[in-house]
Order: C-alpha cells, then structure tokens, then sequence
C-alpha cells in the first residue's frame, strides 16, 4: 500500500512538471522585450523623422521660442518589465501595483529618445513631459529620468503629471499651461511645434500648426496611436 501510494505521488508529481504551461507573453510584450525585433529601430526611425522635422523648424526660428512636448510612458521611458511581470502572474494593470513599479525608478530607455532630445536642446529648443503618471509619482518619475541621463534644466524643462484624484487624462489643459511654466522659466512666447507619445491622446484634441510622431508599444496599454501596432510600420 506504501509503496502504491508513493508510485501514486511520483506519478502526479511527474505529471504535474510535464503538464505546466510555459509562460508566453502577450504579442505587444513578447515584441517590445524581444531582442532582435523590430521594435528599437522602428522607435529610432520616429524620433530620426521627428529630429529631421524640429531641425528644418528651428532654421527659422529663433532660439527659445519653440519647444516640443512628449508623453513619457512608452515614449521617453519603456515599462515592458512590469507589463512583463503582471502577465506573468495572469495579472492586468492596477494603480497600486503601477505605482509600486514607479517607485523602483527602474523603467528603461526608449531607443532614439535621447539623440533627439538632444537634438532639440542644441538646436535651441525647449523640451517638455506631460504624462497622465500621478503627482504622486512625480518625483520617482525625475528620478528613473535622472537614471537614464535625462535631467531637468539640461534635456528637459517642464515636467507635468496628472493631479490625483481631480485630474483628468485629457491633455489639452496641461498643454496650454507648457507656454506659461515656460515663460516664468525665462522663455517667453514658447510655441509647441511637435507632440510625440504613444497613445492618440498624446497630442492636443484639435489639430493646429504642430506635428505629431507616434510611437508604436504593440498595444500594450491605452488607446495606441499607432495604425497597426506591432511589428511593421
Ligand atoms: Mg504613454
């Protein structure tokens, strides 16, 4: 009877090895993690058409009179490492554990995003960050920026997050404040010449006289801006 029993664990046991199922990311995930896709180079090849775009803009302009705004998440820093983990544990998105994963400050770069920025300081542009992070997670936030070489004063200006729980997602009212926090910095008269993010509400409601590049995070959150998200452009 001992014996069968034990032939009876040792056969579950074996059965429940064979039997686990491999962790298999979602397409969006698998894409913007994988080593080797498409993902980087199609990001490099947006924030290059965004550099050529703001340089041909700033011959004519003079110098501190025009900035560009960018969203942050999936477009300056790339969280895929929590999407990753959530999946992982067959979990979705939730503001608590969105915000512990804030609070590691440990979100990579997004490739191409500090070539550009760095094209646009030099070029004499302003640059500013409106995300819908929470105040919040304001101050983790300039901290995973400052760990990735991206400082306030020196590649960006203006930082503006999401005020909780009053805040809403829309961005219009935080962009039009950008000219004014601009202003009392020293810059008067900023016009925003490009909007860059990863979501279609990364840019203002109405179109006006402004550019907007789009980058692709294989739909893995929001309301993604780009056609057909995912590998191929
Ligand atoms: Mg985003």
């Amino acid at each position: 009877m001992r014996l069968l029993v034990s032939a009876l664990i040792l056969g579950v046991s074996a059965c429940a090895t064979v039997s686990e199922p491999e962790f298999t990311p979602s397409p969006g995930v698998a894409w913007v993690s994988g080593e080797g896709t498409s993902w980087a180079s199609e990001a490099e090849e947006i924030f290059a058409a965004a550099t050529e775009y703001v340089l041909a803009e700033a011959a004519n302009r003079p110098e501190n009179s025009w900035a560009v705004a960018l969203d942050v998440d999936e477009t300056v820093i790339n969280n895929v490492e929590y999407q990753m983990r959530r999946e992982m544990l067959g979990l979705s998105y939730t503001s608590e554990s969105w915000y512990e994963w804030t609070q590691e400050e440990t979100a990579t770069i997004v490739p191409g995003v500090a070539d550009f920025l760095d094209a646009v300081n030099t070029a004499g542009g302003l640059v500013a960050f409106v995300t819908n992070r929470s105040d919040a997670e304001q101050l983790a936030t300039e901290n995973n920026l400052a760990n990735l070489g991206l400082y306030r004063g020196e590649d960006f200006q203006v930082l503006l997050t999401r005020a909780r729980p009053g805040g809403v997602s829309e961005k219009d009212a935080r962009y039009e404040l950008v000219p004014g926090m601009l202003a009392v910095q020293g810059y008067p008269d900023v016009e925003i010449i490009a909007y860059l993010g990863d979501n279609v509400g990364d840019k203002p409601a109405e179109a006006g006289d402004w550019e907007f590049f789009c980058i692709d995070q294989g739909a893995m959150y929001g309301d993604p801006c780009a056609a057909i998200p995912g590998p191929g452009q």
